[in-house]
């Protein structure tokens, strides 16, 4: 079992540190390797994707990946920035699925914005298709306004697309996941406007065919955004194309509270993945063992689950992060009065001392 380890720039290595640690206490024969990613990348080789790291990620069965980025690369050329490292190796190795589960854990309630009633329990997955739709779609450009009002002036415009296959591959992915849960799927869509999403409905509600015990509903993203702070506890499993799945599964992460807490899973068709925590690279706070590394530390259970084919020890480092936070340890960013306040390295000691006992 290889993994590549990629920790990346900010907070990255930080937090990723800790992952590896907790992977170590479960004497498990895994190869890992570790290389440069982002602004480190581009620091070392003159690029954020480097050609060694691009190869280890495609030798391995798993990727583990910290966080990209820092506001000192946001004047470089686009293609040179750290984010393209992700899109980079989203492309490369074909990681179409990302799974993004929105848990609030009990101990944390009151770090949520919602109200206990209506937020406390909750437990739903956002699959979110991510190769294709308006980020990928060609032509795109600036370009003369060919027509309308504005004829003649400078345009922006980008190209939504989805083929039949996309489409279908993510919707099996949504459906299997809802088995594996409550058997409820909701696909969102913007049919009533968008005809690639009309297309993405029809579908959905074709290859339901093949998923008759599971209850599918349609609902546009609008409406969609709105239940989310309204019910979030009426979805289960939400399936959506690459812009509607990344601004809902940011506001389902803020339901939790903790950006800090919330791992994810990006598959491809051989369940080849990397796994990352939902945040960025926090550069405000990096270098200051502060950052919570509880959401590369259950990246890396999600990892075990779904690419390396070890649910028990996945559920092994679930139990023991559910345990360290009814044992009151919390890092800054979910702390609470009456709560012991530990920085990224005690709470990964806090982790490891779990998982022994
Ligand atoms: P961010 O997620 O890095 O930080 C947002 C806020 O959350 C900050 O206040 C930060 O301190 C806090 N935070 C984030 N992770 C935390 C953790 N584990 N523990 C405690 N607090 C945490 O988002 P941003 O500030 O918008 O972006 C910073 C950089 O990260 C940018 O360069 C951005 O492009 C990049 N980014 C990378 C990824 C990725 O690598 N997947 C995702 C989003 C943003």
């Amino acid at each position: 079992m290889k993994i590549a380890i990629l920790p990346g720039d900010g907070i990255g290595p930080e937090i990723m540190e800790q992952a590896v640690r907790v992977l170590n206490c479960l004497d498990e024969p895994f190869e890992m390797e570790t290389a440069l990613v982002g602004g480190a990348g581009y620091e070392a080789h003159g690029h954020p994707l480097p050609d060694a790291t691009l190869a280890l990620a495609k030798a391995a069965d798993a990727i583990l990946f910290g966080a990209v980025g820092d506001w000192k690369y946001d004047k470089l050329e686009r293609s040179l920035r750290p984010e393209q490292a992700l899109l980079g190796l989203r492309k490369q190795l074909g990681l179409f699925a990302n799974l993004r589960p929105a848990i609030l854990y009990p101990e944390l309630v009151g770090a949520s914005s919602l109200k206990p009633e209506i937020v406390s329990g909750l437990d739903i997955l956002i699959v979110r298709e991510l190769t294709g739709d308006i980020y990928f779609g060609q032509p795109r450009g600036v370009r003369s306004a060919p027509d309308g009002q504005f004829k003649g002036q400078r345009e922006g415009f980008d190209t939504m697309r989805y083929a039949e296959g996309e489409i279908r591959r993510i919707a099996h992915v949504g459906f299997q996941a809802a088995q594996k849960r409550s058997k409820r799927l909701t696909s969102v869509d913007k049919a009533n406007v968008l005809e690639t999403f009309q297309f993405w409905r029809d579908i959905v509600t074709e290859v339901h065919k093949e998923y008759q015990d599971v209850a599918l509903d349609h609902m546009y993203v609008d409406n969609a955004a709105m239940q989310l702070v309204r019910a979030p506890k009426n979805f289960d499993v939400i399936v959506t194309g690459n812009m509607f799945g990344d601004i809902l599964s940011d506001e389902a992460a803020m339901l939790t509270g903790s950006i800090g807490m919330l791992p994810s899973a990006s598959l491809n068709e051989r369940n080849q993945g990397m796994y990352e925590p939902s945040h960025g690279s926090a550069p405000d706070i990096a270098g200051k063992d502060i950052a919570n590394p509880l959401a590369t530390i259950l990246s890396a259970a999600m990892m075990l689950r779904y690419s390396l084919n070890k649910p028990k020890q996945a559920d092994r480092i679930e139990t023991a992060v559910k345990k360290v936070l009814t044992q009151g340890f919390r890092t800054v960013d979910i702390h609470e009065a009456g709560t012991t306040r530990v920085g990224t390295r005690e709470m990964g000691d806090a982790v490891v001392k779990a998982l022994a006992a």
